[in-house]
């Protein structure tokens, strides 16, 4: 297990503490449309401010290249000062950190927040460059890194700052999603299912490889499947496929064969003519996939099938729609696993990205041990990469 200090372990009155957050919000039109990074930060944000420490907030939002008002962390700002029931001082500099930001963190009192601004809007915070890592690290006595969802990339926010920076610290739901994920592959209680979705099988090769040493069941649904169905020597029609890597899929099915566990694909697969909201659909045998067919979603059997499997489960980890969910039409697979998982008596962990996206939109949120706020830091921690922004943190 890791064994990083935590902000339960240093003394931050009086300090000025620069937390790096994850408020990547999905915005439209300025307005936060799922605010549930905003509330996942919130233990930690109430615990410094009711330790005295004075905090500075910073975060990256979307993928700006350079300042641009569309991607100005002031909205979150707003929502989150509502949610503490206090003022976040919106630092709006489109440097991120200015003289005038200097002095207004100065004046900050004990238990007082300040938010800065976006930092991608610095080019050199992709490339961990120094000269804006020690412009944060030039505002702070302490760093809290509790930025889960960006701990897998290497920028001045989540690793150059820790190298100017004399104390740092992870935040509890850094630390929360490094026991739940952590925990889950390392001491399962079983039997223990992973079920894997979505649309890559490129992108989730390594954490399939991973979990098969773990796992007593794997579950592949969604447009993943149909690789798996072409290395079984199906017709996908014009179904979501990667050729290079109808290999790695056959090469997966002989491990899990040599290993002894259980891979189940779908038996059935609902399939529509185009990629449509309203497209006309069917569900056929899935080794009937007629040319000109696209499967977009798991058949009712597989359903059922599925659906039992996980039903024996005291542990099961879930990364990746089984369809494309965000048609209605095509959302029932994915609906149909998420109830199976929300009435289980189990640990039950969703992977960040879209599988969090899915669980919350379907409404089953909530009946979930433990969502993930990052997809592909989730993804990483689980292929067991070690996450730079964590082994930037100083162990206790
Ligand atoms: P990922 O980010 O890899 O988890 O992929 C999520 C995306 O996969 C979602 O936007 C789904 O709509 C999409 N997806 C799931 N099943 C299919 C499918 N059968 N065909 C095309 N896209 C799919």
């Amino acid at each position: 297990m890791l064994n990083k200090k935590s902000i339960n372990d240093i003394n931050v009155k009086g300090k000025r503490v620069l937390v790096r957050c994850d408020f990547n919000v999905p915005l439209i039109d300025g307005k936060i449309t799922d605010e549930n990074r905003i509330t996942a930060a919130l233990p930690t944000l109430k615990k410094l401010i009711a330790d005295g420490a004075r905090l500075i907030l910073c975060s990256h939002l979307g993928k700006p290249k350079g300042p641009d008002p569309a991607a100005s962390l002031a909205p979150v700002a707003k929502r989150l000062g509502e949610h503490l029931g206090l003022e976040v001082k919106f630092l709006d500099c489109d440097t991120v950190v200015c003289d005038d930001c200097r002095e207004k963190i100065a004046q900050l009192k004990d238990g007082e927040v300040a938010m800065l601004q976006n930092t991608r809007f610095r080019a050199e915070e992709g490339k961990n460059e120094d000269s804006f890592s020690k412009d944060l690290a030039s505002i702070a006595d302490i760093y809290v890194n509790d930025a889960f969802g960006s701990a897998h990339r290497a920028h001045c926010s989540t690793v150059g700052v820790t190298k100017f920076v004399a104390e740092t610290a992870v935040g509890y739901l850094m630390q929360k999603e490094l026991d739940f994920l952590g925990n889950a592959v390392e001491n399962p209680v079983r039997p223990f299912v992973a079920i894997l979705g979505g649309a890559k099988v490129s992108d989730k090769i390594l954490v399939i490889n991973k979990l098969l040493d773990k796992v007593d069941k794997l579950i592949v649904g969604g447009g993943m499947a149909y690789t798996f169905f072409a290395a079984k020597g199906y017709g996908v029609g014009t179904s979501l496929l990667e050729k290079d890597r109808i290999e790695d899929a056959k090469a997966i099915m002989a491990k899990a064969q040599e290993k002894g566990i259980e891979l189940l694909l779908p038996v059935d697969t609902v399939v529509a003519k185009e990629f449509a909201k309203d497209a006309e659909h069917k569900t056929v045998s899935s080794d009937n996939i007629e040319d000109g067919y696209m499967g977009l979603d798991i058949g009712e059997k597989t359903r059922e099938i599925f659906s039992e499997a996980i039903k024996q489960a005291k542990t099961v980890i879930w990364n990746g729609p089984m369809g494309v969910f965000e048609f209605p039409s095509f959302a029932k697979g994915t609906l149909a696993l998420a109830k199976v998982l929300a009435e289980l008596d189990a640990t039950t962990i969703i992977g960040g990205g879209d599988s969090a996206a899915a669980v919350n939109q379907l409404g089953y949120g909530d009946q979930m041990t433990h969502i993930s706020t990052g997809g592909g830091a989730s993804l990483e921690f689980l292929e067991g990469k070690e996450l730079p922004g964590v082994v930037a943190v100083k162990d206790k």
